[in-house]
């Protein structure tokens, strides 16, 4: 092994990354409630005065913030133009979380766990709050789960489907959108579980029954039968499909 050359040590700072300095700005805005969803971000050319950087890292600040879902930019010119701040971050928080969860950065357990966690209080608050249409939503994915005839995939996509509509009937936009997120990071690992199940036909029928039970109690106003239930149906699952992994 060499000696460590004392050069590797301390190493100017990349003029590239001053586009970090630009998001911490833009940041800052944003935190103190400057600027709001559907406000346009100053121009490109005043942000380079504004805050003294190229242009170059500007732009590379906007791209990230637009990968972020932060950021919608609308081309062309006058006063519709430009980079307005969007109204759907949870489609950027949806795939920040997806690409961090296929990269191992969240061990399955604790994924459960937030999943048990985030969605025994939401179906606790559907219980409370659930309007008829918001039932209707939550049946018509039940209703074709119970249809013995759906591949494993249409079968995932419901199950998502009636634990998404739980998380909106609850009336909690941030829950809804941390639900939607875990559970469409999770989509691939659910599935290729699905896949590998040889009894199929007895998870699916437990599935089926248990969703009925939390649909009922969500329907009756049980609050607390309804959070014990979906906990119950999130951990049996990954408990039953545990011995598959590894
Ligand atoms: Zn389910």
């Amino acid at each position: 092994m060499a000696e460590p050359t004392t050069t590797a040590a301390w190493e100017p700072v990349p003029r590239s990354r001053t586009f970090e300095l630009v998001l911490a700005r833009i940041e800052e805005q944003i935190l103190a409630g400057n600027l709001r969803v559907g406000d346009r971000l100053p121009p490109e050319r005043e942000l380079v005065e504004l805050l003294g950087v190229s242009r170059a890292a500007v732009r590379e600040a906007l791209r990230v913030l637009e990968a972020q879902g932060v950021l919608r930019s609308r081309v062309g010119t006058g006063p519709a133009s430009g980079s307005v701040i969007s109204a759907m971050p949870s489609e950027g928080l949806t795939q920040f979380l997806r690409l961090h969860m296929a990269l191992a950065n969240f061990p399955l357990p604790d994924v459960v766990e937030a999943r048990a966690t985030l969605e025994r209080s939401s179906a606790r608050l559907a219980a409370e709050r659930a309007t008829d249409d918001d039932l209707a939503r939550m049946d018509e994915p039940l209703r074709r789960m119970d249809d013995t005839g759906l591949s494993r995939e249409e079968f995932n996509d419901c199950d998502t489907a009636f634990h998404v509509a739980i998380a909106e009937a609850g009336g909690n936009r941030l829950m809804a959108d941390m639900t939607v997120a875990v559970r469409s990071a999770v989509r691939t690992a659910l599935l290729t579980a699905f896949h590998k199940l040889d009894d199929w036909e007895a998870v699916s029928a437990r599935l089926r029954a248990e969703h009925h039970a939390v649909y009922d109690a969500i329907a009756l106003r049980d609050t607390e039968r309804a959070g014990d239930l979906v906990e119950a149906h999130i951990r049996g699952f990954h408990q039953h499909i545990g011995h598959l992994r590894g």
